[in-house]
Protein backbone atom coordinates (compact mmCIF):
# COMPACT_ATOMS: atom_id res chain seq x y z
CA UNK A 1 0.00 0.00 0.00
CA UNK A 2 1.26 3.30 -0.85
CA UNK A 3 2.10 6.25 1.41
CA UNK A 4 -1.23 8.26 2.95
CA UNK A 5 -0.90 11.65 1.67
CA UNK A 6 -1.98 12.76 4.68
CA UNK A 7 -1.72 11.07 8.05
CA UNK A 8 -2.78 11.90 11.84
CA UNK A 9 -2.41 10.11 14.95
CA UNK A 10 -4.21 11.70 18.09
CA UNK A 11 -4.33 15.10 16.75
CA UNK A 12 -5.54 17.66 19.87
CA UNK A 13 -6.12 21.56 19.72
CA UNK A 14 -7.37 23.97 22.35
CA UNK A 15 -8.39 27.32 22.65
CA UNK A 16 -8.16 28.08 26.57
CA UNK A 17 -10.65 26.06 28.36
CA UNK A 18 -11.91 24.82 24.98
CA UNK A 19 -11.10 21.33 22.95
CA UNK A 20 -11.57 22.13 19.98
CA UNK A 21 -10.12 19.01 18.60
CA UNK A 22 -9.63 15.73 21.43
CA UNK A 23 -7.74 13.10 19.55
CA UNK A 24 -8.49 12.90 16.10
CA UNK A 25 -6.91 9.54 14.21
CA UNK A 26 -7.22 9.53 10.04
CA UNK A 27 -5.55 8.10 6.93
CA UNK A 28 -6.01 9.62 3.40
CA UNK A 29 -5.00 7.44 0.54
CA UNK A 30 -3.40 8.93 -2.54
CA UNK A 31 -6.22 10.03 -5.22
CA UNK A 32 -9.28 9.28 -3.05
CA UNK A 33 -11.86 12.19 -2.86
CA UNK A 34 -11.94 12.00 1.36
CA UNK A 35 -14.83 14.02 3.25
CA UNK A 36 -14.86 15.39 6.34
CA UNK A 37 -18.31 15.81 7.70
CA UNK A 38 -19.41 17.41 11.15
CA UNK A 39 -22.04 20.01 12.39
CA UNK A 40 -21.15 23.35 13.52
CA UNK A 41 -18.42 23.84 15.94
CA UNK A 42 -17.04 20.45 15.58
CA UNK A 43 -13.14 20.99 14.48
CA UNK A 44 -13.10 20.93 11.14
CA UNK A 45 -11.85 24.10 10.32
CA UNK A 46 -8.99 23.73 13.15
CA UNK A 47 -8.12 20.38 12.10
CA UNK A 48 -8.01 21.78 8.38
CA UNK A 49 -5.75 25.07 9.21
CA UNK A 50 -3.66 22.08 10.90
CA UNK A 51 -3.07 19.63 8.04
CA UNK A 52 -2.76 23.37 6.08
CA UNK A 53 0.41 24.31 8.21
CA UNK A 54 -1.79 27.36 9.41
CA UNK A 55 -2.55 26.63 13.06
CA UNK A 56 -0.15 24.88 15.44
CA UNK A 57 -1.28 21.56 16.44
CA UNK A 58 -1.50 20.98 21.03
CA UNK A 59 -0.69 17.33 20.81
CA UNK A 60 -0.14 14.58 18.24
CA UNK A 61 1.44 13.21 14.81
CA UNK A 62 0.14 14.73 11.58
CA UNK A 63 2.02 14.28 7.97
CA UNK A 64 0.76 15.88 5.13
CA UNK A 65 2.60 14.30 1.64
CA UNK A 66 5.27 13.08 4.09
CA UNK A 67 5.91 16.56 6.08
CA UNK A 68 5.20 18.08 9.30
CA UNK A 69 3.17 20.94 7.90
CA UNK A 70 4.48 22.92 11.18
CA UNK A 71 7.69 22.81 9.57
CA UNK A 72 7.49 22.25 5.57
CA UNK A 73 8.40 25.06 3.56
CA UNK A 74 7.61 26.50 0.23
CA UNK A 75 8.39 23.25 -2.14
CA UNK A 76 5.47 21.75 0.03
CA UNK A 77 3.35 24.56 -0.03
CA UNK A 78 3.39 24.64 -3.94
CA UNK A 79 2.08 20.65 -3.36
CA UNK A 80 -1.31 21.83 -2.07
CA UNK A 81 -4.14 23.55 -3.05
CA UNK A 82 -6.16 25.13 -1.31
CA UNK A 83 -10.05 26.29 -1.67
CA UNK A 84 -11.07 28.26 1.08
CA UNK A 85 -14.97 29.24 1.39
CA UNK A 86 -14.35 32.97 0.75
CA UNK A 87 -12.86 33.63 -2.05
CA UNK A 88 -9.87 35.58 -2.98
CA UNK A 89 -10.63 37.20 -5.90
CA UNK A 90 -9.96 40.42 -7.62
CA UNK A 91 -13.17 41.68 -9.25
CA UNK A 92 -11.24 43.17 -11.49
CA UNK A 93 -9.20 41.01 -12.94
CA UNK A 94 -10.72 38.68 -15.79
CA UNK A 95 -10.96 34.55 -15.32
CA UNK A 96 -7.71 34.48 -17.26
CA UNK A 97 -5.77 37.59 -15.88
CA UNK A 98 -6.49 36.07 -12.12
CA UNK A 99 -5.05 32.82 -13.13
CA UNK A 100 -2.14 34.54 -15.28
CA UNK A 101 -1.69 36.19 -12.11
CA UNK A 102 -1.39 32.77 -10.00
CA UNK A 103 0.58 30.55 -12.07
CA UNK A 104 3.28 33.34 -11.67
CA UNK A 105 3.95 32.12 -8.17
CA UNK A 106 4.61 28.70 -9.06
CA UNK A 107 7.50 26.63 -10.39
CA UNK A 108 5.48 24.91 -13.04
CA UNK A 109 2.04 26.17 -13.85
CA UNK A 110 -0.39 24.14 -15.01
CA UNK A 111 -1.20 26.05 -18.39
CA UNK A 112 -3.94 28.70 -17.97
CA UNK A 113 -6.25 27.04 -21.34
CA UNK A 114 -6.00 23.62 -19.57
CA UNK A 115 -7.28 24.97 -15.77
CA UNK A 116 -10.16 27.36 -17.69
CA UNK A 117 -11.72 24.14 -19.28
CA UNK A 118 -11.04 22.24 -16.50
CA UNK A 119 -13.52 24.22 -14.34
CA UNK A 120 -15.60 24.85 -17.27
CA UNK A 121 -15.20 28.77 -17.94
CA UNK A 122 -14.44 28.40 -21.43
CA UNK A 123 -17.03 31.10 -22.56
CA UNK A 124 -16.49 33.12 -19.27
CA UNK A 125 -12.55 33.49 -19.50
CA UNK A 126 -12.34 37.16 -20.76
CA UNK A 127 -14.88 38.23 -18.27
CA UNK A 128 -13.81 40.07 -14.85
CA UNK A 129 -14.73 38.28 -12.04
CA UNK A 130 -17.16 40.84 -10.17
CA UNK A 131 -19.48 39.55 -12.85
CA UNK A 132 -19.00 36.05 -12.88
CA UNK A 133 -22.25 34.39 -10.80
CA UNK A 134 -21.39 32.81 -7.09
CA UNK A 135 -21.03 29.49 -9.17
CA UNK A 136 -18.90 30.45 -11.61
CA UNK A 137 -16.59 32.32 -8.93
CA UNK A 138 -16.20 28.99 -7.01
CA UNK A 139 -15.08 27.50 -9.47
CA UNK A 140 -12.76 30.32 -10.48
CA UNK A 141 -11.40 29.77 -7.36
CA UNK A 142 -11.02 26.23 -7.79
CA UNK A 143 -9.05 27.02 -10.70
CA UNK A 144 -6.72 28.91 -8.47
CA UNK A 145 -5.98 26.03 -6.66
CA UNK A 146 -5.31 24.05 -9.56
CA UNK A 147 -3.11 26.36 -11.27
CA UNK A 148 0.06 24.93 -9.86
CA UNK A 149 -1.19 21.65 -10.51
CA UNK A 150 -1.35 20.40 -6.68
CA UNK A 151 -0.81 16.79 -5.83
CA UNK A 152 -3.45 17.59 -2.96
CA UNK A 153 -6.43 19.79 -2.78
CA UNK A 154 -8.49 20.83 0.00
CA UNK A 155 -11.75 22.19 -0.27
CA UNK A 156 -13.56 23.95 2.34
CA UNK A 157 -17.28 23.50 1.86
CA UNK A 158 -17.39 24.30 -1.96
CA UNK A 159 -21.19 24.51 -2.89
CA UNK A 160 -21.96 26.48 0.63
CA UNK A 161 -24.75 29.05 -1.16
CA UNK A 162 -25.42 27.26 -4.41
CA UNK A 163 -28.18 26.39 -6.21
CA UNK A 164 -28.51 23.08 -7.22
CA UNK A 165 -27.67 23.12 -10.68
CA UNK A 166 -24.37 25.38 -9.54
CA UNK A 167 -23.90 22.08 -6.86
CA UNK A 168 -24.15 19.85 -9.74
CA UNK A 169 -21.64 21.93 -11.97
CA UNK A 170 -19.57 22.10 -8.70
CA UNK A 171 -19.88 18.26 -8.61
CA UNK A 172 -18.61 17.68 -12.13
CA UNK A 173 -15.41 19.31 -11.36
CA UNK A 174 -14.58 18.20 -8.10
CA UNK A 175 -15.23 14.56 -9.36
CA UNK A 176 -13.08 15.60 -12.70
CA UNK A 177 -10.01 15.87 -10.10
CA UNK A 178 -10.25 12.02 -9.61
CA UNK A 179 -9.37 11.20 -13.06
CA UNK A 180 -6.75 13.69 -13.00
CA UNK A 181 -5.02 11.42 -10.02
CA UNK A 182 -5.44 14.33 -7.89
CA UNK A 183 -6.37 13.91 -3.65
CA UNK A 184 -9.06 15.61 -2.58
CA UNK A 185 -9.99 16.69 1.16
CA UNK A 186 -12.89 17.74 1.38
CA UNK A 187 -14.67 19.27 4.19
CA UNK A 188 -18.62 19.64 3.90
CA UNK A 189 -22.11 19.94 5.96
CA UNK A 190 -24.10 17.59 3.50
CA UNK A 191 -23.64 14.61 3.16
CA UNK A 192 -25.44 14.38 -0.43
CA UNK A 193 -22.02 16.06 -1.40
CA UNK A 194 -20.29 13.35 0.56
CA UNK A 195 -22.76 10.53 -0.52
CA UNK A 196 -22.33 11.85 -4.58
CA UNK A 197 -18.17 12.53 -4.58
CA UNK A 198 -16.48 10.90 -1.91
CA UNK A 199 -14.69 7.54 -1.55
CA UNK A 200 -14.73 7.50 2.41
CA UNK A 201 -15.98 9.71 4.68
CA UNK A 202 -15.11 10.68 8.23
CA UNK A 203 -17.43 12.43 10.39
CA UNK A 204 -16.27 14.41 13.61
CA UNK A 205 -18.84 15.80 16.64
CA UNK A 206 -17.20 17.46 19.33
CA UNK A 207 -13.56 17.38 18.28
CA UNK A 208 -13.94 13.43 17.95
CA UNK A 209 -14.56 11.04 15.26
CA UNK A 210 -17.52 9.64 15.44
CA UNK A 211 -17.41 7.03 12.67
CA UNK A 212 -15.48 6.63 9.22
CA UNK A 213 -15.79 4.21 6.37
CA UNK A 214 -17.26 3.80 3.13
CA UNK A 215 -20.44 5.16 2.14
CA UNK A 216 -21.57 1.44 1.90
CA UNK A 217 -20.83 0.59 5.61
CA UNK A 218 -20.89 4.10 7.09
CA UNK A 219 -22.78 3.99 10.49
CA UNK A 220 -23.70 -0.15 9.50
CA UNK A 221 -27.04 1.66 7.59
CA UNK A 222 -27.95 -2.24 5.97
CA UNK A 223 -29.11 -3.13 9.59
CA UNK A 224 -30.44 -0.27 11.28
CA UNK A 225 -34.24 -0.17 11.02
CA UNK A 226 -36.75 0.49 8.08
CA UNK A 227 -39.70 2.09 8.39
CA UNK A 228 -42.91 0.85 6.98
CA UNK A 229 -45.87 3.69 6.31
CA UNK A 230 -48.84 3.97 5.01
CA UNK A 231 -52.09 6.13 6.05
CA UNK A 232 -54.52 4.86 8.34
CA UNK A 233 -57.76 3.11 6.85
CA UNK A 234 -61.01 4.63 7.95
CA UNK A 235 -62.61 3.70 10.74
CA UNK A 236 -59.40 1.58 12.37
CA UNK A 237 -57.54 3.12 15.29
CA UNK A 238 -53.63 2.67 15.50
CA UNK A 239 -54.26 0.56 18.60
CA UNK A 240 -55.89 -2.51 15.98
CA UNK A 241 -52.68 -2.55 13.70
CA UNK A 242 -50.65 -5.78 13.87
CA UNK A 243 -46.77 -5.15 14.90
CA UNK A 244 -44.87 -2.20 16.78
CA UNK A 245 -46.08 1.35 15.83
CA UNK A 246 -43.81 4.17 16.16
CA UNK A 247 -45.48 7.35 15.28
CA UNK A 248 -49.01 8.41 13.98
CA UNK A 249 -48.53 12.29 12.63
CA UNK A 250 -51.48 14.77 12.54
CA UNK A 251 -52.65 13.21 8.62
CA UNK A 252 -53.18 9.58 10.23
CA UNK A 253 -49.82 8.53 8.55
CA UNK A 254 -48.47 5.53 10.74
CA UNK A 255 -44.89 4.42 10.65
CA UNK A 256 -43.86 1.32 11.95
CA UNK A 257 -40.28 0.80 12.62
CA UNK A 258 -39.01 -2.76 12.07
CA UNK A 259 -35.59 -5.08 11.29
CA UNK A 260 -37.47 -7.60 9.45
CA UNK A 261 -39.23 -5.43 6.59
CA UNK A 262 -40.63 -8.58 4.86
CA UNK A 263 -42.51 -10.15 8.12
CA UNK A 264 -44.22 -7.25 9.25
CA UNK A 265 -45.05 -6.14 5.56
CA UNK A 266 -46.31 -9.77 5.00
CA UNK A 267 -47.90 -9.47 8.32
CA UNK A 268 -49.76 -6.04 7.92
CA UNK A 269 -50.87 -6.43 3.88
CA UNK A 270 -52.28 -10.34 5.33
CA UNK A 271 -53.86 -8.59 7.90
CA UNK A 272 -55.52 -5.50 5.59
CA UNK A 273 -56.88 -8.18 3.12
CA UNK A 274 -58.28 -10.29 5.80
CA UNK A 275 -60.54 -7.23 5.98
CA UNK A 276 -61.17 -5.64 2.78
CA UNK A 277 -58.72 -2.42 3.47
CA UNK A 278 -57.00 -0.54 1.50
CA UNK A 279 -53.40 0.74 2.48
CA UNK A 280 -52.86 4.43 0.72
CA UNK A 281 -49.39 5.43 0.82
CA UNK A 282 -48.21 2.58 1.98
CA UNK A 283 -43.58 2.42 1.67
CA UNK A 284 -41.09 1.23 3.40
CA UNK A 285 -38.05 3.58 3.65
CA UNK A 286 -34.78 2.44 5.01
CA UNK A 287 -32.60 5.46 6.60
CA UNK A 288 -30.88 7.69 4.53
CA UNK A 289 -27.15 8.73 4.84
CA UNK A 290 -28.48 12.12 5.92
CA UNK A 291 -30.49 10.64 8.91
CA UNK A 292 -27.56 8.50 9.67
CA UNK A 293 -25.23 11.32 9.65
CA UNK A 294 -27.71 13.62 12.08
CA UNK A 295 -28.38 9.89 14.55
CA UNK A 296 -24.51 9.42 14.86
CA UNK A 297 -24.19 13.59 15.62
CA UNK A 298 -26.92 13.43 17.63
CA UNK A 299 -25.64 10.87 19.84
CA UNK A 300 -22.58 12.24 20.16
CA UNK A 301 -23.64 15.68 21.07
CA UNK A 302 -25.70 14.13 24.09
P1 LIG B 1 -18.15 25.20 11.36
O1 LIG B 1 -18.83 24.08 10.63
O2 LIG B 1 -19.13 26.04 12.12
O3 LIG B 1 -17.18 25.97 10.53
P2 LIG B 1 -15.97 23.65 12.56
O4 LIG B 1 -16.30 22.21 12.61
O5 LIG B 1 -15.10 24.13 11.47
O6 LIG B 1 -17.32 24.51 12.59
P3 LIG B 1 -14.05 24.87 14.36
O7 LIG B 1 -14.11 26.20 13.66
O8 LIG B 1 -12.81 24.08 14.20
O9 LIG B 1 -15.32 23.99 13.99
O10 LIG B 1 -14.32 25.15 15.92
C1 LIG B 1 -14.25 24.14 16.92
C2 LIG B 1 -14.42 24.78 18.29
O11 LIG B 1 -13.32 25.62 18.58
C3 LIG B 1 -15.64 25.66 18.41
O12 LIG B 1 -16.16 25.51 19.71
C4 LIG B 1 -15.10 27.05 18.19
O13 LIG B 1 -15.90 27.99 18.89
C5 LIG B 1 -13.72 26.96 18.80
N1 LIG B 1 -12.75 27.84 18.11
C6 LIG B 1 -12.40 27.80 16.80
N2 LIG B 1 -11.45 28.73 16.51
C7 LIG B 1 -11.19 29.38 17.67
C8 LIG B 1 -10.31 30.45 18.05
N3 LIG B 1 -9.48 31.01 17.17
N4 LIG B 1 -10.33 30.84 19.34
C9 LIG B 1 -11.15 30.26 20.25
N5 LIG B 1 -12.00 29.24 19.97
C10 LIG B 1 -12.03 28.81 18.70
Amino acid sequence: MPDPVISIRGLRKSYGDIEAVRGIDLDVQPGEIFAFLGPNGAGKTTTVEILEGYRKRGGGEVTVLGEDPEKAGRAWRERIGIVLQSGRLDPYLTVRESLDLYAGYYSEPRPVDEVIELVGLEGKAEARASVLSGGQQRRLDVGMALIGDPELLFLDEPTTGFDPSARRHAWDTIAGLRDLGKTVFLTTHYMDEAQRLADRVTIIARGEVVVQGTLENLGDRESRPATVSFRLPDGVAASELPGQVAAVDGGATVSLSTTTPVATLNELTGWAIERGLDLEGLEVTRPTLEDIYLSLTAEASE
